[in-house]
């Protein structure tokens, strides 16, 4: 078996290593995968320079696909394939209803246990999926946050005609507005507080919110108390609000903002995640509306580099030096 391996290693807040690690042996109930891609997350910058990990060190990244390279069962050598990242306990009522996210002790690559962004890395069978043809192992990596939207997007409710509203023009959001379109929506508007985002989402046929418009379904996307507050404004009476942004401190709502709730009847709720159920699985209707064109997250990757260069990406993302949508880690030979 294979020995050498190179990973991108937490050892503490702001210490990010690009370091030579070992090859994991699997277990009978896990492959070996040959990662390709990586996504890097929000939630990735969050954890290499604010929250670190459940413990250090630990290999980050949660969005990656990749080949099997070693499958005991030789069932599937040679696959390309993408990778849930949660591993459920499988024993407690969430898990019983196959609702795997609100799991109450579950385990994930890239944040509880390592992840993606090495080159090899053991994955249970139960997490994969295959890729369909003609889909690249960049587009594998956004199946994640593809799957996160489409969970958001369903909760939106949306009927023929209905104008969305979403605060926050990252790619969980574009990808969001993307399946509002398939779902029916006649327009999509952001709101952003920069002004790179908006135009960036113009280009992919989007709309600048502006006050006034009428507003059928909102999706809170940021985590802050403002864009909070913007949706709960915009959204017409009757209608439904969507909270999806993680937040990353207090959510303070005024006496005046909160009375839009109540006053205007509104329909609240949150979205966590996605499903990953036998009968309900937005993972596998990511990739088949991937593989068939519905969604394209192409246009949404900004910017590509190597694995060794991880650090160089984490920092243009934190500094902000560029403007950036997606920014995928690519592993050995795909470019
Ligand atoms: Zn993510
Ligand atoms: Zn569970």
């Amino acid at each position: 078996m294979l020995q050498k391996n190179n990973s991108a290693v937490l050892h503490g807040v702001c210490d990010l290593r690009y370091e030579t690690t070992l090859v994991e042996t699997p277990s009978d109930d896990e492959v070996l995968i040959r990662v390709k891609s990586c996504g890097i997350c929000g939630s990735d910058i969050d954890r290499v320079f604010k929250k670190g990990t459940y413990h250090f060190p630990t290999v980050i990244g949660h969005e990656f696909s990749g080949e099997v390279v070693f499958d005991c069962e030789n069932k599937l050598f040679g696959k390309r394939v993408a990778v849930f990242p949660l591993i459920p306990c499988f024993k407690c009522e969430s898990c019983k209803n196959e609702n795997y996210a609100t799991c109450e002790n579950y385990d994930y690559y890239g944040s509880r246990r390592d992840g993606g962004m090495t080159e090899y890395i053991a994955v249970k069978r139960w997490n994969l999926l295959l890729l369909p043809d003609g889909l690249s192992f960049d587009e594998g990596a956004m199946c994640e946050p593809v799957s996160v939207a489409r969970h958001a997007a369903l909760k939106l409710n949306i009927k023929n005609g209905d104008n969305v509203f979403i605060t926050g023009a990252g790619p969980i959001g574009l990808i969001v507005g993307q399946w509002a379109k398939l779902f029916g929506a006649s327009e999509v508007y952001y709101k952003d507080i920069d002004e790179r985002k908006i135009n960036f989402a113009e280009k992919l046929g989007f709309c600048e919110y502006k006050k006034g418009v009428r507003i059928d379904c909102a999706l809170e996307g940021t985590g802050f108390s403002d864009a909070l507050k913007s949706c709960l404004e915009a959204v017409s009476p009757r209608k439904r609000v969507v909270f999806m942004g993680n937040p990353a401190g207090e959510i303070n709502l005024s006496q005046q903002t909160y009375w839009h709730i109540l006053r205007k009847e509104l329909n609240v709720c949150g979205t966590w995640n996605s499903l990953f159920g036998t009968n309900e699985n937005d993972w596998k209707e990511s990739l088949l509306a991937m593989a068939e064109g519905k969604i394209d997250v192409k246009p949404l990757i900004t910017h590509k580099f190597a694995l060794s260069q991880c650090n160089t990406a984490f920092e243009m993302m934190k500094n902000k030096t560029e403007f950036f949508n997606k920014v995928m880690l690519n592993m050995g030979d795909e470019k």
